[in-house]
């Protein structure tokens, strides 16, 4: 019997607003090529699940609880000696796990795992419960992680989505190959493509990779007959992306390709307590959100090139 293609999803959100045309399912697909410092999903990082301790659900202390640490078959859990975090996780013990023993060993749900693998026939039957719930005009968006690393789980979805008439739209980092970009690109009714930053080194040295295929590949759907919408979008983080020169070089490119519409967001910590759950140090735990002053800055500028730049949610898409 030929085995049922699976992806493995960390998320599926039922309304958002912000995403795309109208109301729309988010599908957060796994897995990222880009290690971008600011990241918001860093339980979507790895195409693999990860274990998230959530201390405040610990009954550690109140029902004397060790039910973690007998049942994790290669002693990755111990007693930490510290009444606020109960309980060490060696996560690179747990890096090669297969069982997770230890999150069906908590009843209490302070261990669990993020994401689920899915069939395309499991994923469909979410998607098709949420519909009724979107009212005229919305649809389904994936997100990640970047949605292009699960690309055949992602096709599957997206022919499925096409044969039932269902508005699709992606949030990619564009870092792919331009084969798979496009193939999933002229199956989707819009597309947002982040632009993190115009300068090679700098985009290296904050998301760990080089820019020149990102811009490539945007170059490659400007210039394509895709009869979609594409919003080049720009997360703003203070002193990586937000000069003058930056955006202003930002701005030029999106003029070379003939492009109009940018969607710039304002750095949020929203992603903190997951960093907390995995274990992991997050570089901006201290930073605060993106000043209005400057995300008005920003636009002044793409306006002064004859683009229309969007703040935030605050778009008519
Ligand atoms: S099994 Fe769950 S509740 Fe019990 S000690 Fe471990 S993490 Fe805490
Ligand atoms: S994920 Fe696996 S190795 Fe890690 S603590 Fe749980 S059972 Fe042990």
């Amino acid at each position: 019997m030929v085995e049922e293609r699976k992806g493995l999803v960390f998320d599926i959100q039922g309304y958002s607003v912000h995403d795309g045309p109208g109301c729309r399912s988010l599908v957060f697909l796994s897995g990222c090529p880009l290690s971008c410092d600011w990241c918001a999903n860093p339980e979507g990082q790895e195409l693999k699940q990860r274990v998230l301790y959530r201390v405040s659900k610990c009954k550690y202390h109140e029902r004397n609880c060790r039910r973690c640490i007998s049942a994790c078959p290669y002693e990755a859990i111990a007693e930490s000696g510290d009444a606020e975090q109960p309980v060490n996780i060696d996560r690179n013990i747990c890096r090669d796990c297969k069982t997770y023993d230890c999150t069906k060993a908590c009843i209490y749900e302070a261990l669990n795992l993020s994401g689920k693998w899915m069939t395309v026939d499991e994923l469909m039957a979410v998607i098709e419960r949420d519909r009724k719930f979107w009212g005229d005009g919305g649809g389904v968006t994936f997100t990640g992680g970047e949605p292009l690393l699960q690309k055949d789980f992602l096709l599957e979805a997206l022919k499925r989505c096409k044969a039932s008439f269902i508005h699709t739209s992606i949030e990619t980092s564009g870092f792919a190959s331009t084969e798979t970009f496009m193939e999933v690109i002229n199956l989707l009714d819009f597309a947002f493509v982040d632009l993190k930053h115009m300068d090679p080194d700098k985009h290296m040295e904050h998301t760990g990779v080089r820019n020149e295929l990102i811009l490539s590949n945007i170059k490659t759907l400007a210039a394509s007959d895709w009869p979609g919408l594409l919003v080049i979008r720009i997360p703003v983080i203070e002193g990586f992306n937000d000069s003058d020169e930056n955006i202003r070089a930002t701005a030029e490119f999106l003029k070379e390709c003939d492009l109009e519409i940018v969607n710039i967001l304002p750095f949020h910590r929203l992603g903190d307590s997951k960093y907390k759950q995995l274990g992991m140090k997050y570089k901006y735990s201290e930073s605060e959100g993106t000043p209005e002053d400057v995300l008005l800055h920003i636009q002044e500028i793409f306006l002064k090139y004859d683009i229309a730049c969007f703040i935030g949610s605050n778009t008519p898409f």
